[in-house]
């Protein structure tokens, strides 16, 4: 089922500090909230259900952050990839006002979560920018600029001399420019998570994959192959991994995604020399291209990037090549780099490039669909998502709630979509 390129392949896997395997669940368990899904959202969903005082089991398929948790850049970034705010307020409403507030807060929170729990993950709250690659971006960065200052995001447009300043190229056109941002090593961050949730009581489990999940004497069941779990309530934070492990489990939510796999790729450690011309700032940055072109350092002074490939075939060699080109002409510092590191994971999209937030059941919730930017929202979407299960009424919670959109023959879209959408893509990123 998934790609030959395994979590274990990742530069996250090998730096990051380890975590001893929680033991699978055996025999019947009882708890108040079950969490299904171990990266960020599950995790942070119990973290803070267990510090405002419930029982809280999480089950986590394999490990804590093998999904995109553990795999991703750890750009954290407070934008969504496509939904503008007036967008999501227009859809919906006041809950998409709140919902506006929790993403402009959204990389602050993480920082300050990770601040807070003490959680050793190479955090650089350096800022994150997103230059315009052709002249007629700036456009879109003027409009993102002043449609979240007007929500009081601490942006600005950068110029192309202050752009050329910040990364360390003439490549870009300027761009919107947000201090809050920055990176995580994301792996670190997720078994720090795991961590903080242990030290305040929540039960994990590995390696325990829910199958299904029922609802029997106003109880959700969850069954393991080994053991079941019953409780009162339900979050369900397996994302773009959604069936992956178990394939009758919430088949309209993994109808309604279609996951991408998305490469990544760290360098051989850059020099004192080069890296006082590449992003010198050390920001995380990720630009206006449909195919994404984005870098960040880790703390071993990695660049840590990669791309997008319509077909995976020979992938990382054929990466090498096509990122290794990228870099080389916007940094001609670098030289020919050097890759340590190829590897991947799937990114939930949707059709509407819009997340759901819903309520599978009574008690029952679940996100899904980051499209590509789920590191600073999957936290604060756990906090949300701990209040909703604590009780919150509905208009004091920051969810655009909405249900799972199942995608008209999603096995044929599934297929062909990420074939078939990079070429239009790349069209697009040559067009004005
Ligand atoms: C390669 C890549 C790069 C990315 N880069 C960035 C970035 O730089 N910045 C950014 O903002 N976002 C990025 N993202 C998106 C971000 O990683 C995700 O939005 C975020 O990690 C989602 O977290 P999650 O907890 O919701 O889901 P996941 O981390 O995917 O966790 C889902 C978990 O559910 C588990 N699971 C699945 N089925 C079952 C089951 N039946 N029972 C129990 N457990 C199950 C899985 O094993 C998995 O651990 C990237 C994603 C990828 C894949």
């Amino acid at each position: 089922m998934f790609s030959s390129q395994q979590i274990s392949d990742s530069l996250w896997a090998g730096v990051s500090p380890p975590r001893a395997a929680a033991p699978a669940l055996k025999g019947r368990a009882d708890t108040d909230v079950a969490v299904i899904g171990g990266g960020f959202s599950g995790l942070s969903t119990a973290l803070h259900l267990a510090r405002a005082g419930h029982a809280v089991t999480l089950l986590e398929g394999r490990s804590i952050g093998f999904g995109g948790s553990g795999r991703n850049n750890g750009q954290v970034i407070p934008t969504m990839t496509a939904a503008e705010p007036d967008a999501i307020e227009e859809r919906f409403g006041e809950a998409g006002e709140r919902f506006v507030g929790l993403v402009r807060d959204s990389a602050s929170y993480l920082f300050d979560t990770v601040r807070i729990e003490g959680i050793d993950c190479e955090g650089e709250q350096t800022g994150w920018f997103q230059p315009a690659h052709r002249e007629s971006r700036m456009k879109l960065s003027e409009a993102r600029v002043n449609a979240w200052a007007k929500r009081g995001a601490p942006v600005r447009l950068l110029d192309r001399g202050e752009a050329s300043r910040v990364i360390g190229s003439d490549r870009w056109h300027g761009g919107m420019y947000n201090p809050t941002g920055g990176h995580i090593n994301p792996l670190a961050l997720a078994r720090g998570l795991a961590s903080a949730c242990e030290t305040k009581g929540v039960v994990i489990h590995e390696a325990s994959p829910v199958e299904t999940v029922d609802r029997r004497g106003g109880k959700w069941h969850l069954k393991t192959r080994d053991g079941e779990l019953v409780a009162r309530a339900a979050m369900l934070a397996t994302n773009a991994y959604t069936g992956f492990l178990a394939g009758g489990l919430a088949p309209k939510v993994a109808r309604s995604l279609v996951p991408v796999l998305s490469w990544q790729m760290a360098t051989t450690p850059l020099s004192a020399e080069q890296r006082e011309v590449v992003v010198p700032g050390r920001e995380a940055v990720s630009d206006t291209h449909g195919d994404l072109h984005f870098f960040r350092f880790d703390k071993r002074n990695r660049l840590v990037t990669g791309g997008a490939l319509a077909i995976g075939y020979n992938g990382p060699e054929r990466l090498k090549a096509i990122v290794g080109r990228r870099l080389q002409e916007a940094f001609p510092v670098l030289g020919r780099p050097e890759f340590d590191f190829v590897w991947n994971g799937y990114i939930g999209m949707t059709e509407d490039r819009f997340p759901f937030v819903s309520q599978l059941g009574p008690d029952f919730w679940c996100w899904a669909g980051c499209n590509g930017r789920g590191v600073g929202l999957s936290v604060s979407l756990g906090r949300e998502l701990a209040a909703a299960i604590s009780g919150m009424p509905e208009e004091e919670l920051a969810l655009p709630m909405s249900d799972p959109r199942p995608i008209p023959l999603h096995s044929l879209i599934k297929t062909l979509a990420p074939t078939a959408m990079l070429p239009l893509y790349r069209w697009r990123d040559g067009r004005d």
